[in-house]
């Protein structure tokens, strides 16, 4: 029998290639606009007929070809961008397959104009079905313009598959504004049969984002600002009252390139979590940077979905900087300064003495010594801070310094009408009243405030712990002699699945046969509550379903608890420092786990009891 086998003609291979690459006219807007900003273009016009069916032209003012490079151009596996396998794990450029031209000029009409800028004369070529049909020089400004006539016109079946002009516009405008939306500071236009859509100016994301969107979104934007040596993510999100029925306003950028990713996304819907309605849809315009060398770009043709080496910290650390960026922006409205009634401690209760608490271990011990707060210089929420500010945030968020305003509006009302409260003077006010070692009063102009001390250090060493997680390894300490404990086969699988998650967090230990040994713990843990720590981080990663992407949070949380639980409050002073720090956290109301730490007794129901 004769040989059968025969390498195929290269424009049919083009054609079949084309079915990957090109699936409607938005493809080709895609890949036309990703060239454009790779030639370096600052200036790109896409000129649209009939939804992209009869004419799609893209003109850039970028570096344009040479006359040999636009012939090659429409060559398969003919690019610029890689030279080498290892280029491909460093890409900085949008392209790399060397394929779009190619599987473009087999199913379409295509001429391109390009001059190069110390050129004088520029190069006409047109191609149709993969064959040259002119190639000549031509009078053109410096970049290059593609038009893209009668697309599938050679592949009935495609062309008879695409939808209604309404619909293959919409997909064009989508991927136009990912494109944008990734570029603010590039100009774009955008015309659809002769009517202007877009025309967007170079710009800084927040007024990108805006021209896109349209000038109510400015009030929505809540801004993000997390520098991580893992990953940088910036960007916005909308407060959660303008969440949307659809996912429409969900972006994710990775290196300034658009992608989805169904698990980040769970971590932001998660960041959302009781803030918006069920089946509501949270918006979000966050670009990560990653060094190119952790992620792979490379896994789908159309290139939207992204590979990252690290997506376990990435998850966490996007949920964080997202539930923190949403809390301060929630802490004005839980709030209550404005009251108009003044009252302050009972009379009896400040000369009640102060109660010895019950457990004590190592009253000095403070945790947030060396990182105040209070200073808020050096944390990681300062980059944060600083740009809620120049956005115009500023009100929305509560400082210590604002707590200390807060009692002094007080004190001067005292000073005012002490005969009222008949008491003696205003310095001798206690701030805080600590109360049997687990309450702490102090007064607001509403009524009292009543706070659970452990739940209020839980939240404080949650929200410490966990800006400390994201930008760097927790802080750990070496124990002088190492913790031996027995491990069951499911908690040492799940201890080992989740080793550097938990040696990021401070943990670290070493396996023999059913013992582990923990020879690190992080720094923050007393030695009394590592045992502790322990049993509820074993609990809950061994014994409950919990996403991936949560360890993090449930290792935080543990080590929060445990150290609430043993953590004692002896005096005032210590009470007062401890309401302070946790008015600078990014919630004070709730403990991580949702429980609440303060309650307000409001005069009229203290009234009542009289
Ligand atoms: P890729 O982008 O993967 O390299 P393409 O088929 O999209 O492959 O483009 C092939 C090559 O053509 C590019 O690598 C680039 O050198 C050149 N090219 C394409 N579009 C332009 C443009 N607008 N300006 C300058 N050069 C371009
Ligand atoms: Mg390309």
């Amino acid at each position: 029998m004769s040989d059968i086998i025969k390498l195929l003609p290269d424009h049919i291979a083009n054609q079949i290639a084309a079915g990957e690459v090109v699936q409607r006219p938005a493809s080709v807007v895609k890949e036309m606009v990703e060239n454009a900003i790779d030639a370096g273009a600052t200036k790109i016009q896409v000129i649209i007929k009939d939804a992209g069916k009869t004419l799609i032209q893209i003109i850039d003012n970028g570096c344009g070809m040479s006359g040999t490079d636009a012939v090659m151009c429409f060559e398969r596996h003919a690019t610029s961008k890689v030279s080498t396998a290892d280029d491909l794990f460093a890409l900085k450029t949008k392209g790399f397959r060397g394929e779009a031209l190619a599987s473009i000029a087999a199913i379409a009409h295509v001429c391109v104009k390009t001059r190069q800028a110390h050129s004088e004369t520029g190069t006409l070529i047109e191609i149709e079905g993969s064959k040259i049909k002119t190639n000549e020089p031509t009078v053109c400004p410096v970049g290059t313009s593609f038009e893209v006539k009668n697309l599938f016109y050679n592949v009935p079946a495609r062309r008879n598959f695409l939808k209604s002009d309404n619909v293959e516009f919409n997909h064009i405008v989508d991927e136009f504004e990912r494109i944008v939306l990734a570029h603010p500071d590039l100009s774009f236009t955008l015309h659809h049969n002769d009517n202007e859509v877009y025309n967007l100016y170079s710009a800084v994301l927040r007024k990108r984002i805006v021209d896109v969107l349209g000038k109510s979104s400015n009030d929505k934007l809540v801004p993000i600002d997390e520098s991580t040596e893992i990953v940088t993510v910036v960007g916005y999100v909308g407060k959660p009252e303008f969440a949307k029925k659809s996912r429409g306003e969900q972006f994710l950028f990775v290196n300034n390139r658009y992608f989805k990713d169904t698990f980040f996304n769970h971590a932001l819907t998660k960041a959302f979590d009781g803030l918006v309605q069920p089946k509501m849809f949270p918006s979000y315009f966050l670009y990560l940077t990653v060094d190119p060398k952790k992620i792979d770009v490379n896994v789908h043709p159309t290139k939207t979905e992204i590979k990252f080496e690290e997506d376990r910290l990435i998850y966490a650390i996007l949920l964080s900087a997202v539930r923190q960026a949403l809390g301060k922006y929630n802490v004005a409205p839980t709030l209550d300064f404005e009251r108009e009634t003044s009252f302050d401690l009972p009379h009896e209760m400040k000369y009640q003495p102060v109660v010895e608490p019950t457990i004590r271990v190592n009253p000095d011990y403070n945790p947030f010594q060396t990182t105040s707060r209070s200073s808020s210089s050096g944390s990681s929420g300062n980059s944060f801070t600083k740009a809620i500010r120049a956005e115009g945030f500023g009100a929305s968020e509560t400082t210590p310094a604002d707590w200390q305003n807060f009692y002094k509006i007080e004190e001067e009302e005292h000073v005012i009408e002490p005969v009222q409260l008949d008491l003696p003077s205003s310095d001798s006010l206690p701030k805080a009243f600590l109360f049997r070692g687990k309450y702490i009063f102090t007064t607001s102009k509403s009524g009292l405030l009543v706070f659970d001390a452990q739940r209020a250090t839980e939240r404080i060493v949650y929200d410490e712990l966990m800006a400390q997680f994201i930008s760097k390894p927790i802080a750990s300490q070496q124990l002088l002699f190492p913790i031996e404990r027995e491990f069951s086969s499911n908690e040492k699988t799940e201890w080992e699945s989740n080793k550097t998650m938990l040696e990021r967090l401070g943990f670290v230990g070493q396996f023999s046969d059913k013992t582990i040994e923990i020879n690190a713990v992080p720094a923050i843990l007393q030695e009394e509550s590592i045992h502790e720590c322990l049993d509820l981080i074993l609990e809950k990663i061994a014994f409950q379903e919990i996403d991936k992407g949560e360890v993090a949070h449930v290792i935080v949380q543990a080590i929060a608890t445990a150290t609430g639980r043993r953590k004692s409050i002896t005096t005032n002073e210590a009470a007062e420092h401890l309401i302070e720090q946790l008015f600078s956290c990014s919630e004070h109301s709730f403990t991580p786990k949702g429980k609440k730490i303060i309650e307000t007794i409001t005069l009229d129901e203290i009234a009542t009891k009289f």
